[in-house]
């Protein structure tokens, strides 16, 4: 897919003020820092479209794009931040919870997943509940580029592994980097796929 326009349209934590036309959106969401924004950034090849920060939880809203004018990119919250507070940990795990259940434009969201890391309670809980919920979710394996392809192959042998103790499958997975592109044409070819389906 070739990206002729990527538009930042709006920021809120309420689905109800979501946009209201029935353009196909595709959600991304993982722990803070697991590198976010800059996959959104590389993926739309624009340097700040999403804002990466070294202040990991700070983007606490649904954040809509506008691409190439017919689909939604939507840039969720980081989740499970220590140092949000448990209040406010509580609050945008709502409207996380709100979004998925509410938007039925949501074609499909990513689970996104450092390479580097053990698999996580938090994401494997999250993802349970993503399951139970029927909200349809692909993994998107970040920062490749930090391991070597036998520790890559290794790492995501063993998510493989441990999704199989809960899931029956594995569910489709992309492994990407923000630091040399890895995984872009892949991921954005899958959207259009679904756009055009
Ligand atoms: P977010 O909090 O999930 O939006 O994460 P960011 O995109 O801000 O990234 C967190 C940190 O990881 C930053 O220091 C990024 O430079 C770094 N990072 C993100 N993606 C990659 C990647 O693919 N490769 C490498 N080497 N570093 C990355």
């Amino acid at each position: 897919m070739h990206i002729k326009s990527a538009e930042f349209l709006m920021s809120n934590s309420d689905v109800a003020k979501c946009p209201k036309d029935r353009l196909p959106e595709y959600a991304f969401i993982g722990r803070s820092n697991v590198g976010k924004s800059s996959l959104i950034n590389m993926l739309m090849q624009r340097k700040s479209l999403a804002k990466t920060s070294g202040r990991p939880g700070k983007t606490q809203l649904i954040n809509h794009f506008i691409i190439n004018k017919n689909w939604y990119l939507v840039d969720l919250p980081g989740y499970g931040y220590a140092r949000v507070s448990k209040t406010s940990k509580k609050i945008f795990q709502k409207f996380i919870t709100n979004y998925f259940e509410k938007r039925e434009q949501m074609v499909l969201a990513f689970v996104l997943i450092d390479c580097r890391l053990e698999p996580q309670p938090i994401d494997l809980e999250f993802m349970e509940w993503m399951g139970e919920s029927g909200i349809p979710f692909n993994i998107i394996f970040t920062k490749a580029d930090k391991l070597k392809p036998k520790a890559l192959e290794r790492n995501v042998a063993a998510y493989t592994e441990k999704m199989l103790e809960a899931w029956e499958e594995m569910p489709p997975f992309f492994i990407t980097s923000a630091s040399d592109a890895t995984g872009r044409d892949e991921v954005l070819n899958y959207i259009n796929q679904l756009n055009e389906s």
